[in-house]
């Protein structure tokens, strides 16, 4: 039996047609010196490198003022990206509070944040090679802060069985050899990725999260400025390009490329790591 359709008001498309407000005006963000980056990464030097294998992860870090890229290597692929401080994994990349800032997608010269009670950019990112894809037809879009990670708990959840090479479970794996911290400790600081070099978007007439093929190509790149020291994780999802499923072993996967560059001495002059946010976090009680 089909449900009626839901009464309306008579004023409904007056309601409707109100125009949209922007959230969070970002016109008062702090603006990244993309002139004093670029300058310093000409200079740079390359200091580590990682393989990801397909449907694994691993971990990098990067220290403040140093250069990260993410690279697709052999065939299109898609990677979760996990950040923590380096000293500190309580402080870890907020995926909601970076899409109110910047949009469900982000490109050069915006930027991972981190959450409360810190609040300030991790990683900025410094170039982007699939930046003339913009938005297309269906509102898909790639490096998307909307989707969360692939993880065994959905897939048991919509589909039952037990599959192990999920992002969650990769960059816990990951996290959990990097640190020597138990699996299950290491699983708790797992989050919300910023899904590298994916393309997604909701459907209009629904609202669904939706994914297409990747655009990404072997050489594309994404890479990132180190705003603060950063521990790194990166998982090549088991979804291949994600253009039909992700959570099996089904799709064609490949490796992806992570690269660290050291900026030359004195390049940086006049940049400072961001400081966490200025709230007293009183909260209305005194300090
Ligand atoms: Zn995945």
């Amino acid at each position: 039996m089909t449900q009626p359709a839901p009464l309306q008001p008579s004023d409904a498309d007056t309601r409707r047609n109100v125009p949209p407000v922007i959230c969070y005006p970002n016109q008062t963000l702090p603006i990244p010196d993309l002139n004093l980056y670029a300058r310093a990464r000409d200079g740079a030097e390359k200091v580590a490198e990682l393989r990801v294998a397909p449907r694994d992860a691993g971990c990098f870090r990067a220290p403040a003022g140093h250069f990260f890229r993410i690279t697709s290597v052999e065939g299109p692929q898609v990677g979760d990206l996990n950040l923590w401080h380096a000293d500190d994994l309580a402080e870890r990349f907020y995926s909601g509070k970076t899409r109110a800032l910047h949009g469900t997608h982000i490109t050069r010269g915006q930027r991972m944040w981190s959450g409360f009670p810190y609040l300030r950019p991790m990683a900025t990112i410094t170039h982007d090679s699939l930046e003339w894809y913009g938005i297309d037809q269906y509102g898909g879009s790639v490096h998307d802060v909307i989707g969360t990670r692939c993880d065994p708990y959905t897939h048991n959840l919509l589909a039952g069985g037990q599959y192990h090479h999920c992002c969650h479970s990769n960059l816990t794996r990951a996290l959990a050899d990097e640190t020597g911290l138990p699996l299950h400790e290491a699983e708790r600081h797992v989050h919300d990725v910023l899904n590298v070099f994916m393309c997604t978007g909701f459907t209009r007439d629904t609202g669904q999260y939706f994914m297409k093929a990747s655009p990404v190509r072997p050489g594309d790149c994404l890479e990132f400025f180190a705003e603060i020291d950063l521990l790194g994780a990166l998982s090549a999802c088991p979804g291949g390009d994600c253009s039909a499923q992700h959570s099996s072993d089904a799709a064609a996967c490949h490796p992806l490329l992570v690269e660290v560059f050291a900026p030359a001495p004195g390049a940086l002059d006049g940049w400072s790591s961001p400081a966490p946010s200025g709230y007293d976090r009183s909260h209305g009680r005194g300090a």
